[in-house]
């Protein structure tokens, strides 16, 4: 089983390499723009500190991706010195303790106008903030951004929830968002606040938003601990769910405000509370490409479809300009699955999908473990990492075998949407499914998907985000696997489908709603969703939403996180700075990566943008009530300047 695992990841590197290759020959053209610049920063820095109190500080770093802030840089808090702070003009303190020196050099550093931002900071640098303690802990809860306030106009004025713990204060400076107690009952402190100290600026949240965000996505970690828990009714073993949504009363993340991106607009608020306090515009990386504001990822797990519907699955797709994911169905080995049912029919379609762009990967199934034939009373029987292991190892062999060409996919869900709890070591661990999952491959996981009877799903996030994030584990190190929601599943929405996706690609187009739209259509149910399958494809087209799959989307966020802007500088009134985006992808896809600058800063209007020394024209968008000048480019490095006037 093990020499299977190592001749995929044997192919995989093999197909990398393959792809770093054709890059390098594609950006070739564009190699001649780099410059190398001695101030490599983007003028961000996360400060981070080996703190047993707070293993999330390191996702800061990803809600700050996912913000479009890449290129920003991190220090350990013992690394700090007052020359090298200075070079930064945003400091962002992740939940730490800071010795007296420590803290003198901090309040310096904001003195002579340095911008700071604390998690829940130590009690020392209450000052900085502006705040004074209660001595009172509010343990989950909600928050209530204040909308009337310029830094935070546009964002959801309705209550949200957050999770961890929230310390309390009494504020000298503004409170721009307030802790509830529950959804209803504001609890008069602050949940985020603005102090100027010096010459610089600061801001305190009163909970830690990166602990807070892993949690909302991925669900209550000590639910993972319960004996026989989490359980889903109709399988006797586990979904991702099951940690977010038990049933009415207890709901982790709150079912009746799904409809609310209650993770992103969190993070909006720093970013605007980073927009507010930067002494020059910033320039950011939108969520999507060439600017749309939804992207509709069509899936399908083929459940004994069969070749013929699968097929017309695809060319459907294709024929409305897109590209799908299929997960191929072989169930327990003790009859013909769909690998088989398509190397019966057609063998050479295989190639022919995956040369259209099309992506061929596998719709694991484990429960066999849960079933009647299974020894143990039904309580005892669980999904665990072995059996797991032993499907993911043989399905694996077993498409390899009949399709030996076919690149390994890098997008998964698993049949019944399982979830595993437990480690290798049989430990209580919330993204289990995720560690196997980035050790056998996958980098883009969908398992969280709107679906659990008795609940069947609910319009909006069930993780509270439109956008792809990477898993955490509870230990807080970060797997190199994106979480992308499942929020269109066919068997869930069964008639609603269409009218579904519409509602949330308005929302996205009109409420700023944004987001990456996942349909699951079935292969074994495509006749009966193929006509609302069309109407998707059709809506998406006419309103500028491209169709991907898994394999684009993992290109697209992959690409996205790892370029880099550097060299940010404001000279009079004039912005520069580098950007690099080089790094290419596997699916023969432009990508169409998106730079955004604020169209307005400090008075000062954008007159001439330039790219490379040369004018370009960019398109001005409203993003929550903000303008941006929005500017799409092919990967590759290259040096803007934005004077504004
Ligand atoms: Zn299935």
């Amino acid at each position: 089983m093990i020499e299977i695992i190592q001749v995929i990841n044997k192919r995989f590197n093999l197909f990398l390499s393959l792809c770093l290759i054709i890059s390098m020959l594609l950006l070739s053209a564009c190699a001649d723009e780099v410059l190398s610049g001695n101030d490599n920063n983007n003028s961000i820095l996360l400060v981070l500190s080996d703190n047993p109190a707070n293993p999330f500080a390191g996702y800061l770093g990803e809600i700050l991706n996912a913000e479009g802030f890449q290129g920003y840089h991190t220090a350990d808090l013992d690394e700090l010195t007052e020359v090298f702070l200075n070079d930064f003009h945003i400091v962002i303190l992740t939940e730490m303790v800071v010795s007296n020196e420590q803290r003198i050099m901090l309040e310096d550093y904001v003195n002579n106008g340095g911008n700071l931002i604390g998690m829940r900071p130590d009690v020392s640098l209450y000052d900085l903030f502006g705040i004074t303690g209660t001595g009172e802990d509010v343990s989950g809860g909600y928050i209530r951004i204040d909308t009337t306030s310029s830094v935070s106009a546009g964002l959801e004025d309705s209550t949200i929830k957050f999770h961890g713990s929230a310390d309390t204060y009494t504020v000298s400076g503004s409170v721009i968002t307030e802790l509830y107690y529950d959804s209803t009952t504001a609890s008069g402190f602050a949940a985020v606040a603005l102090n100027e100290y010096g010459n610089g600026k600061t801001a305190v949240f009163s909970f830690n938003l990166g602990q807070s965000i892993v949690y909302m996505r991925q669900g209550d970690p000590e639910r993972a601990k319960l004996p026989g828990m989490p359980i889903s009714s109709d399988i006797a073993g586990s979904r991702l769910i099951d940690l977010m949504y038990v049933d009415s009363i207890d709901s982790f993340n709150d079912k009746t405000k799904i409809n609310i991106q209650q993770a992103d607009e969190k993070m909006r608020l720093l970013s605007r509370i980073i927009e507010y306090m930067s002494s020059m515009p910033l320039p950011r990386l939108w969520y999507f490409p060439d600017g749309a504001d939804a992207v509709l990822i069509a899936t399908g797990d083929s459940d004994m479809g069969g070749y013929d519907n699968i097929n017309d699955l695809f060319n459907t797709v294709r024929e409305f300009g897109g590209r799908a994911s299929i997960y191929l169905y072989e169930g327990h080995g003790d009859y013909l699955g769909d690998i088989s049912n398509i190397y019966l029919n057609n063998r050479t379609a295989p190639r022919r999908w995956i040369s259209e762009g099309h992506e061929l990967g596998i719709h694991f199934d484990n429960t066999a473990s849960l079933s009647d034939l299974n020894p143990l009373p039904t309580e005892q029987r669980f999904l665990d990492w072995d059996t797991t292991q032993e499907v993911f190892e043989y399905d694996a062999r077993f498409f390899h075998t009949f399709f030996p060409d076919a690149p390994p996919a890098l997008s998964v869900r698993n049949h019944y949407v399982t979830w595993l709890m437990h480690d290798k070591e049989g430990n209580p661990e919330f993204a289990a499914q995720g560690i196997l999952q980035y050790e056998h491959g996958f980098r883009m996981d969908y398992n969280a998907y709107h679906y659990s009877y008795p609940w069947q799903g609910g319009l909006g996030y069930q993780n509270g985000s439109g956008l792809p994030m990477r898993l955490a584990t509870s230990f807080g190190e970060i797997l190199d696997i994106y979480q992308s929601d499942t929020q269109l599943a066919d068997e869930v929405w069964v008639s609603e489908l269409f009218p579904v996706f519409k509602t949330l690609a308005n929302q996205a187009i009109h409420e700023g709603k944004y987001a990456w739209l996942n349909t699951n259509l079935h292969p074994n149910r495509w006749q009966e969703f193929k006509p609302q399958a069309m109407q998707m494809f059709e809506y998406a087209n006419v309103n500028s939403i491209p169709i991907w799959n898994g394999l684009d989307q993992y290109d697209f966020v992959s690409m996205r996180d790892r370029a880099a802007f550097s060299n940010v500088s404001w000279t009079g009134s004039t912005l520069s700075f580098s950007l690099d985006a080089q790094m290419h992808n596997f699916n023969d896809n432009t990508m169409g990566l998106t730079v955004m600058i604020p169209l307005m800063y400090d008075g000062l209007n954008l007159n001439i943008l330039k790219k490379n020394g040369a004018d370009i024209p960019y398109t001005i968008k409203s993003v929550k009530s903000i303008e941006y000048a929005f500017i799409v480019l092919e990967p590759c490095y290259y040096i803007f300047s934005a004077e504004y006037i």
